[in-house]
């Protein structure tokens, strides 16, 4: 038994940005999500969608205090704006961390209380929200986090060190632009980081077990498509080409997060950035990205489907697991991402036990999800092979 729900309209295609005024928009006066970096600004990204919606005879006002790790506190602030404002949609423009605090900012906004009220798992009450949240329009300015093709959104609270991965099936975007053109811009560091995520969005939907037939599919075009592609967009950034095929292995690896699931690479790396938010999340994956799939492989996890995996990601003539990590470490080292340390961020030794121990409290919803048992001593035994 599965579930296939994306309500999600995408428009896809270099150059849909300015068609943004000829979309149905679900208000008159849109909340623009930002963070506080100077890009959207800098890059004239935030002028544009400004003039779109001039055109679109839709009001607007602008937060722009988001963080690349957004925090609770801020998705409070700019609910409260919203209300006294009397916003009725939140545009989230820039990367997952725009778009997820949209989301979240979007709950909020039709809502009392606090975010933690509502959202399931660590310390959050899990009640059912009263009102439904505000729609939310998503446009991406990077490859990276698919969310703009699903209903999650991740949200950190400081005080509890808690990283926290939340959504319901009315926090999808009513609609998303996805324009290769406005991610030419992105570093070449920012571009693997985000190249990777999309990856493992995909590999990790592929051998969860609640992978589907539909899934599965996407997972193998997905992989494909960073394979052979994700090297050249960071290579030369201005190569289109190479960012379209991204920014649609990125946009499909969204859809394959709203019909299958991250597993616990995704809950490891939320506790380390939660340790350490300077850890950029896309970094933190393919820093134990090595150690967890070699953990999975030596429990031998789905070996047919490391084998495809390792196949669609470029070597044609795979016919072990094994070999998947091959071609993972060849992508990294053309990726110029191969010798990222946790020390460079921060990390002590010391730490990684509180790190396994807070991924299973944390993030626990998901390592029931993996192919074969991660438990917290393997967890902590794949922290110690990454640390660096
Ligand atoms: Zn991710």
């Amino acid at each position: 038994m599965f579930k296939y729900f994306i309500p999600t309209k995408v428009v896809f295609g270099q150059g849909s940005l300015d068609k943004l005024h000829r979309q149905k928009l679900p208000g008159k006066k849109a909340l623009i999500v930002i963070t506080a970096g100077k890009s959207m600004r800098g890059q004239g990204y935030l002028a544009r969608v400004e003039e779109q919606l001039d055109k679109a005879g839709v009001d607007h006002i602008v937060f722009d205090k988001i963080q690349p790790n957004p925090l609770l506190e801020h998705v409070t602030e700019a609910a409260e704006l919203s209300k006294n404002e009397g916003v009725d949609f939140i545009l989230g423009l820039g990367g997952g961390s725009s778009i997820d605090s949209a989301k979240a900012i979007a709950v909020m906004a039709a809502n009392e209380g606090n975010l933690w009220d509502y959202v399931g798992g660590a310390t959050g009450k899990n009640q059912p929200i009263p009102n439904a949240p505000l729609p939310v329009v998503a446009i991406t300015t990077t490859a990276g986090t698919g969310t703009e093709a699903d209903p999650w959104a991740v949200i950190t609270k400081t005080d509890t060190k808690e990283k926290l991965g939340i959504g319901w099936d009315s926090t999808y975007p009513v609609l998303s632009i996805v324009d290769p053109l406005i991610m030419l811009s992105v570093p070449p560091k920012l571009t693997a980081y985000q190249g990777f995520d999309a990856l493992f969005h995909s590999t990790e939907g592929y051998i969860a077990k609640i992978a589907n037939p539909i899934s599965e599919l996407y997972s193998i075009d997905a992989i494909t498509r960073v394979g052979r592609s994700l090297a050249e967009a960071v290579d030369d950034g201005s190569n289109v080409e190479a960012r379209e095929d991204v920014a649609l292995a990125n946009t499909i690896a969204g859809f394959i997060q709203s019909i299958s699931s991250c597993i616990s690479e995704h809950a490891i790396e939320h506790a380390l950035s939660a340790y350490h938010h300077e850890l950029p999340h896309g970094a933190g994956l393919i820093i134990i990205s090595h150690a967890y799939y070699e953990t999975l492989i030596n429990k031998g996890a789905v070996p047919e489907k490391f084998v495809n995996m390792a196949k669609a990601l470029g070597k044609e003539n795979a016919t072990k697991p094994e070999d998947f990590l091959t071609v993972l470490l060849d992508l990294q080292k053309a990726c110029g991402v191969d010798d990222l340390k946790l020390t460079d961020y921060g990390f002590t030794e010391d730490e990684l036990p509180g790190i396994a121990k807070n991924a299973h409290t944390v993030m626990g919803h998901m390592f029931p999800l993996d192919p074969v048992e991660i438990d917290e001593e393997a967890t902590l035994a794949l922290l110690k092979k990454s640390f660096k």
